[in-house]
């Protein structure tokens, strides 16, 4: 097999290497039909249970009630900005937003072109390195729903815990998505891009109340939950290899054990970089505890040369997407379930020589 290199980009990022070896596997040949699944009709004996198994496993790995419909869509997490406002905001009514930074900002602003907004709680005077509590957040008498995102990939901050709110609370969990719990009884919409923790990229799994899946005349059908849950996320020809991958992924997690197996697991890697990054007193990381992300790692060198320094030399010793997001700079270790414990060692190693060379 050709080398495989420690890879610790945001997304797309790496997948199981069981998973791909199995793709490899069948990817002339699926179940001895002669064909590739990619060749395969969504409508064939051939995919169609698959993607059934593919809707089971994704509620049964997460808990998800069955007042929940699971749909499988396409475009990512970004379509799921649009979706939420288009289905959720109606006249008179705005939709209110947590700005916890970045990816926060891009679902408002999507918002912002369907309907009227609102901001709940900003993080702006925190630099972006803390996160409200239930009561830090003000919500007007007009708002439909309440947005938040569960872990700002790029700042690298995580609610520690979702706050409550009076209005449905609609969740972004694209990059920890799988790694803990839901408490869906106070949760209503929540949606994640696969290809942070599920899949190659160009699908999202999204979990909607049933009491929300509802027609509106006015709006495109395509862009209506209700039209997928009634045709159980084969409205159209759906990305079926994504769709293929995330089924390997999903039984790949259930094998290991499941939400618990990866949450105990992505609390064991990142601590163990938060403790060598405090420890060290050349790289740092100024975010407080409690909102620390557990699935992406920022962190600095004294300087910003330094960070570029870091990064290249990184990648010539086969560690890879350190380099953090271009409106943020400074370095970015995002460690998804599929990260191995190994992976996290190796970067360890590499920064405390890193240090040693480069220390003033
Ligand atoms: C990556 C990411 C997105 C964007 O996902 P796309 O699938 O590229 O649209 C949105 N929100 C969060 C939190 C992300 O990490």
């Amino acid at each position: 097999m050709s080398k495989r290199i420690h890879n610790f980009c945001a997304g797309p990022c790496t997948l199981p290497l069981s998973v791909l070896e199995n793709a490899q596997k069948e990817l002339l040949d699926f179940q001895n039909s002669g064909m590739s699944l990619m060749e395969i009709s969504h409508r064939s004996k051939i995919f169609e249970p698959l993607h059934e198994e593919t809707l089971a496993l994704a509620c049964e790995i997460l808990a998800v009630p069955d007042d929940f419909q699971c749909l499988l869509l396409p475009g990512g997490a970004s379509q799921q900005f649009v979706m939420t406002a288009i289905n959720l905001l109606e006249d008179g009514k705005t939709a209110a937003f947590i700005d916890s930074g970045h990816w926060a900002q891009k679902a408002q602003s999507e918002a912002a072109r369907i309907g009227e907004t609102e901001i709940a709680w900003s993080g702006k005077d925190k630099n972006y390195r803390e996160l409200p509590t239930s009561n830090d957040i003000k919500i007007s008498d007009r708002a439909r729903y309440l947005h938040i995102t569960s872990n700002e990939t790029i700042g690298g901050i995580q609610f520690p815990k979702y706050p409550e709110a009076r209005v449905p609370l609609v969740i972004d969990a694209s990059s920890d998505f799988y790694t803990r719990p839901i408490p869906w009884d106070a949760c209503d919409i929540v949606y994640g891009g696969a290809q942070k923790n599920l899949a190659p990229a160009g699908i999202a799994v999204v979990f909607v109340r049933k009491t929300l899946l509802q027609d509106k005349k006015t709006a495109p059908k395509f862009l209506l939950y209700k039209t997928h849950a009634d045709s159980n996320s084969l409205y159209n020809t759906p990305p079926t290899w994504q769709i293929y991958i995330l089924n390997g992924v999903l039984k790949w997690m259930k094998s290991l054990g499941g939400v618990p197996y990866f949450q105990k697991f992505a609390a064991e890697k990142s601590q163990k970089l938060y403790e060598f990054i405090d420890k060290s007193d050349f790289y740092r990381n100024e975010i407080p505890s409690a909102f620390r992300s557990k699935t992406n790692v920022v962190f600095l060198t004294p300087n910003a040369e330094l960070d570029t320094k870091f990064w290249q030399e990184a990648e010539k010793e086969g560690l890879s997407g350190l380099k953090g997001h271009r409106v943020v700079g400074g370095l970015r270790a995002s460690i998804y379930n599929a990260m191995q414990m190994e992976s996290v060692d190796a970067l360890i190693k590499f920064m405390e020589k890193f240090a040693q060379e480069n220390k003033a």
